[in-house]
């Protein structure tokens, strides 16, 4: 007691708490790789020291060691490849992690014999379940195989048990006559903004339930636990670590899933640079924005690693054949020579505007979900509406899944700071991007156009938007088809839109340093320079000397997170 109240002891102790280790020796040195740093004024490294969680050498493997000491770990890296850590920005982790841990999955190439051998078996595992969730289906499956009821089709094989099954997108769902009726759906059931799909004969619901006609069976399904959400959290928080990833964005939660986050933080396991966008908390039955709820919810959840200062608002759907992306121009049509349409906003562009305001005068940045051009058009109109009253606030207001952009609206992006998510990771020939092209025919060409937005300037971030679309977080694949334009796995022939690849090295960037941009953590972390976080990945190969090919097959051996090891394989 009597040393805090003296002011030589209290320096001491002070000079004491300050010194990374020892006398400024490495807790760690990387010595003999290959490190590519993104660091412009020293593009590539032999060696790094690690002190205190932050680089505090980068360069020759000799000068590294000059600090080493006598607790000093050193690792050869004999040759390998290292680089910064990569960073997930539109990913829903406690999503994925719930799904893996909890759900009935099989891959969209499933055909009808898989998908009921995987679904039956999982019936028999558990008889007595009152539903089984699972996925994920491709919008073609039905036409492709020619099942002309969904419902009727499930009906044959799941007794008692309720079912419900996510599409690729996640945005729509299959489910059996037992869901239907525990959700409380039939054929006259109206949900705005979505659509009980109705059986042409009967006029009987068909089983297929698109966008918000999902949300009674979610009411339905029983409340996941706080301590499941938990299990995800860590789960993919460990697999996220092993894939190489060091910064996650959460792209939307109702909090649940956040409260998870600050869990982990609190028990110092979150181990990635966090953002998490909490879905935009409204007065119920209104458009008005929930200031208090939304209020508690940053207050409730922020944490040292942890960024909670972010909303997501769902303003369309997808573009595939569900049709449900708002689209400039009408959708070709679903039966040649019939009617047509070009999408639904889900808000009025009003009310975006109300809400981009707002919220950008608290400090919250936006996330915007926008798989359409017009939805796009719409939210780059809302962001500008928010720069007009408030002035250009510095805040990072995001576009999720630009995956079509107006050639007029390309230059906005720069003019306005606002960011292109291009998210999810199918810029190459796959089912769903066949379903796209069904959908809005040679619009399909200018696919994903990365290349054309890098060069107007625009701020250009990726993530994997697992588990919608793709089904895990490896970011390997995303990377290498990129850069080809075409299937990572070599299952679809040809490339889709390749005049808008990138370089290796700028997809490199995308994955890291724009990332931390995006999270606002670039200042002290993103590239391997002295002073910056200790995030650093090793790599199995070196991606600048294979073949293009072979960058998907990239596996990660030894992730740093602020000089910590958090995977070593
Ligand atoms: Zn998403």
């Amino acid at each position: 007691m009597r040393g805090s109240s003296d002011p030589l002891l209290l320096l001491i102790a002070l000079a004491l708490a300050c010194a990374p280790s020892g006398d400024g020796d490495a807790d760690l040195i990387l010595t003999n790789g290959r490190v590519y740093t993104l660091d412009a004024a020293r593009p590539w490294a032999e060696a790094v020291a690690i002190a205190g969680g932050e680089f505090t050498f980068v360069g020759s493997t000799a000068d590294a060691l000059a600090h080493r000491g006598p607790d000093t770990e050193v690792r050869d890296l004999e040759g390998r490849m290292a680089m910064p850590g990569i960073y997930d920005v539109h990913v829903h982790p406690v999503l994925g992690g719930t799904e893996v841990l909890l759900q009935c999955l099989f891959p969209p190439t499933a055909g009808p014999a898989e998908i009921e051998e995987t679904l039956s078996a999982c019936v028999a595992a558990d008889p007595d379940a009152a539903w089984i969730e699972g996925g994920r289906w491709t919008s073609n499956f039905f036409v492709d195989h020619e099942i002309g009821s969904p419902r009727e089709w499930l009906d044959r094989f799941s007794g008692g048990v309720a079912i419900s099954l996510a599409d690729d997108t996640g945005h729509n769902r299959w489910v059996n006559s037992k869901a239907l009726e525990l959700a409380g759906i039939d054929g006259a059931t109206d949900v705005e903004g979505g659509e009980v799909v109705l059986d042409e004969q009967t006029g009987e619901p068909n089983g297929l339930l698109l966008e918000a006609a999902m949300y009674p069976v979610f009411q339905a399904i029983p409340e996941k636990t706080a301590e499941q959400f938990l299990r995800a959290a860590r789960e993919s928080i460990r697999t996220a670590n092993g894939f190489g990833i060091v910064g996650l964005k959460e792209a939307g939660d109702e909090g649940t899933g956040v409260a998870a986050y600050k869990a982990l933080a609190d028990e110092g396991a979150l181990t990635v640079h966090m953002a998490a966008s909490i879905a935009i908390p409204l007065v119920p039955g209104t458009l008005d924005l929930d200031v208090d709820a939304l209020a508690r919810l940053r207050e409730e959840n922020r944490a040292a690693n942890l960024d909670v200062d972010h909303v997501k608002i769902f303003l369309d759907g997808v573009p595939s054949i569900a049709r449900t992306a708002a689209m400039l121009d009408d959708y070709e049509p679903e039966v040649p020579g019939g009617p047509s349409h070009n999408g639904e906003l889900l808000v009025p562009p009003e009310a975006l505007n109300a809400w981009l305001q707002q919220l950008d005068a608290l400090g919250v940045t936006v996330n915007i979900h926008t798989a359409g051009d017009r939805s796009v058009r719409v939210a780059l109109d809302a962001i500008e509406y928010a720069r007009e009253e408030n002035g250009d606030s510095g805040l990072m207001h995001q576009l999720a899944h630009t995956g079509f952009v107006a050639v007029e609206d390309v230059p906005r992006f720069a003019e306005l700071g606002a960011i292109a998510d291009m998210s999810p990771a199918i810029w190459y020939p796959s089912l769903i991007s066949d379903s796209i092209r069904a959908a809005i025919g040679d619009r399909a060409d200018r696919s994903w156009p990365v290349r054309e937005l890098l060069e107007a300037g625009a701020h250009v971030i990726v993530g994997s938007d697992w588990p919608a679309v793709i089904p895990d977080m490896n970011p390997w694949p995303g990377m290498e088809a990129l850069v080809t334009r075409a299937d990572p796995w070599g299952g679809y022939p040809g490339t889709l839109a390749p005049e808008q690849a990138v370089t290796l090295e700028e997809a490199i960037e995308l994955y890291t340093l724009a990332g931390a941009r995006l999270l606002g953590v670039e200042p002290r972390a993103g590239t391997i320079a002295a002073g910056k976080s200790a995030d650093l990945i090793v790599l199995d190969r070196n991606l600048f000397e294979v073949p293009i090919e072979d960058v998907s097959d990239t596996t990660v051996e030894l992730t740093l997170y602020a000089g910590e090891i958090v995977h070593e394989k």
